[in-house]
This record gives structure tokens, sequence and C-alpha cells, in this order.
């Protein structure tokens, strides 16, 4: 990756806004914040605009309150004011939902910094790889080859988060040695591993407890040896436990975990639509299942959004989709 480029669109640039897509998990707001400690050490305006509220466990990974939720008033301008866009750990503008109009239409200069397959052309200066298992590690790099700052705790506790997400905790595939490594070097920083996973994953609501109850009583198997396996999230479910969209990450890979299933998908109905989450074992490329559907992600980790509103109506389509790839 030419990260010499990158090195000098933060030196010679003065204001940045940063962002990252709907529905932010640790690797989008730990890469957003790695990448603000960056441009604050180098002197910069930074802005970080998001289109979803932060989610309350990772409130941690912004001490200083830099995050905002977008408003199209508040901030329509901004995306005009400042020298360069930065998106962070998403590669197609529909990822950022009701901005995609301002960002598109901005005509000042748009970084990508992303590791996800499939990137649409939307951007001038794409840094996207997907062999690196979280947009934190292409920091880490870019820090590390350009020596553009030093690391400190806290850019290392937002790489860290960044990875240790994105690896499922150091078991996924792309956990390589090399990874460890990284991750080594950030604990020499004063990153406690402990302390970041309980504050990620163990101090959940007890909504989100009674959500996951929910959730793992609509199991359903389904398809060729019972090789995939389901969960439907419904409004009322929502209502019911009083958790909300984001108390649903992980849920999928409980779906995933029953021996011999395949495929695992979550079904989430929405205020506006509904949203599927695909995870897959081995070589089952759930990216291209999710690409049928306007979708994408990674060979193993992957969703889709749809408009309308009845799960119902597509769940037969969607499954029957996804029963070709069992076979492969
Ligand atoms: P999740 O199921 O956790 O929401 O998302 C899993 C992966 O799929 C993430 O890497 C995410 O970037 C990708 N993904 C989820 N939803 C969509 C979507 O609607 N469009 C695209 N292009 N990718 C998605
Ligand atoms: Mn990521």
């Amino acid at each position: 990756m030419e990260f010499k480029q990158l090195k000098s669109i933060f030196e010679n640039n003065d204001s940045f806004l940063i962002t990252t897509h709907v529905n932010p998990d640790a690797d989008a707001i730990g890469s957003e914040t790695a990448v603000y400690y960056i441009l604050k050490k180098l002197g910069k305006h930074v802005f970080i605009i998001n289109y979803s509220p932060l989610p309350y466990n990772l409130t941690f990974l912004d001490p200083e309150n830099k995050i905002e939720t977008y408003s199209s008033e508040k901030h329509d301008k901004l995306f005009n004011d400042v020298d360069v866009l930065i998106c962070v750990d998403f590669n197609r503008s529909d990822r950022i939902v009701t901005m995609q109009p301002a960002f598109v239409s901005s005509n000042k200069i748009k970084v990508c910094i992303d590791h996800h397959q499939d990137p649409e052309n939307f951007v001038d200066f794409p840094f996207i790889d997907d062999s690196y298992c979280a947009t934190g590690e292409i920091i880490y790099d870019f820090i590390k080859k350009t020596g553009i700052i030093s690391l400190d705790k806290n850019i290392s506790e937002a790489i860290y988060a960044a990875i240790m997400t994105d690896t499922g905790s150091f078991r996924f595939e792309r956990t390589s040695s090399n990874i460890h490594i990284i991750a080594a070097e950030l604990l020499s920083f004063g990153v406690i591993p402990g302390e970041v996973y309980d504050k990620i994953y163990e101090r959940g609501k007890f909504s989100r407890i009674k959500l996951l109850g929910s959730a793992l009583a609509s199991m359903k198997l389904y398809g060729k040896d019972d090789g995939l396996c389901y969960m439907v999230i419904t409004q009322n479910t929502f209502g019911e436990t009083k958790a909300e969209e984001f108390d649903t990450d992980g849920f999928v890979n409980f779906a995933l975990s029953v021996e011999g299933v395949k495929i695992g998908m979550m079904f989430v109905e929405l205020k506006e639509g509904f949203k599927v989450s695909f995870r897959s074992k081995g070589s089952i490329p759930v990216n291209k299942l999710a690409a049928e559907f306007d979708g994408g992600g990674h060979v193993n980790a992957s969703g889709a959004r749809f408009h309308i509103k009845n799960i119902n109506e597509m769940l037969p389509i969607i499954l029957s989709a996804a029963e070709k790839y069992l076979k492969l």
C-alpha cells in the first residue's frame, strides 16, 4: 500500500472529517479514534461524524467525547469545509446511509482506509486491502511503516480493540502469528487485554441478555443436513426486552455454533426495513450470498439491508438462495 501517499495527505492538509459505517463495531470506532489521535498529534483540526450513535460499550474508545452523531442541518456544510474526508472500515458509500449525499457531493479530497472485499470506486485515495484482519491493523502498519507518530497507550488501545474484535478475540482464520506479535507490542504500551474484553463484551445490559434469550428461542434449522441455522428478531422483541439494534452484535455466532451448521443467519427487523447477518464456516462465501441482495462483507461474515419491512415475505427467498451455498 502507498502509505507514503497517505502520510503526505495527513501532513499537507489542515482539517479532516472521519466517518465510519452504520451500526459501528469496535474496528470502526477504534480505527476512527486511532486516526483521530494521529491527526491530533500532527496538530490538525479533526471531526468524527457518524450516522449511528456510539454504542454504549464502545464509549471508552472516545474518552474526549469527540464522536458526533450526524444531523443534516448541523453537519452537511462541514463536508465542504474540511480539506479531507476519511472513511474507515467500509468501502461503499451506501454504508453511511443518509450521510451519503453530503459525502458524494463534496468536492474535497476523499480517502478510504478499509479491509473489506469488492470496494466501490467512491474515493480519490483508496487504501484498501482485504488481506488485513482489521482496519485497525492497516492503521498500525501505516504508523510503523511511515513513523508518522509514535504509538502511545490511547492509540494502542484503540488498535487493540479493533483487532481483538475483528479476529473474534484472536480465533478467526486470519489470526496469524504476526497479529499476535502486533498485539504483544500494543500490550507493551499498557493495554490490558482483560480490561478491553471486559469493557466491550462483559458489561452488557440486562436487556441485551433478555434479547439474546428471545433470539436463541427463535432459532430454526434449515436445508440439506440441517446445515443452516437462523434466528429472527422482531421489533416486538425489541419492545418487550427494551433492547436496541446494536445489542444484537455477535448473536449470529450462536447460530453457527451448532454442530453440523455451516451457515448461520440472523434476521433483524428494523424500524425502516430489516437486516440480515450471514456467517459461515470454511470456504463458504457468504459475501457472495449477501451480494445477491446488494449487501457485502467478508467470506465468512457478511450482511445486507432491506428496505421492505416484511421479513416473512423475503425469508423463504433468502433461505433458498443460501441453500445453494451449503452444497458448495
Ligand atoms: P454484521 O453482520 O456484523 O452486521 O456485518 C458483518 C460484515 O458484513 C461486516 O464486515 C460488514 O461490513 C458487512 N456488512 C454488513 N451489512 C452490510 C451491508 O448492508 N452492505 C455491505 N456492503 N456490507 C455489509
Ligand atoms: Mn473491520
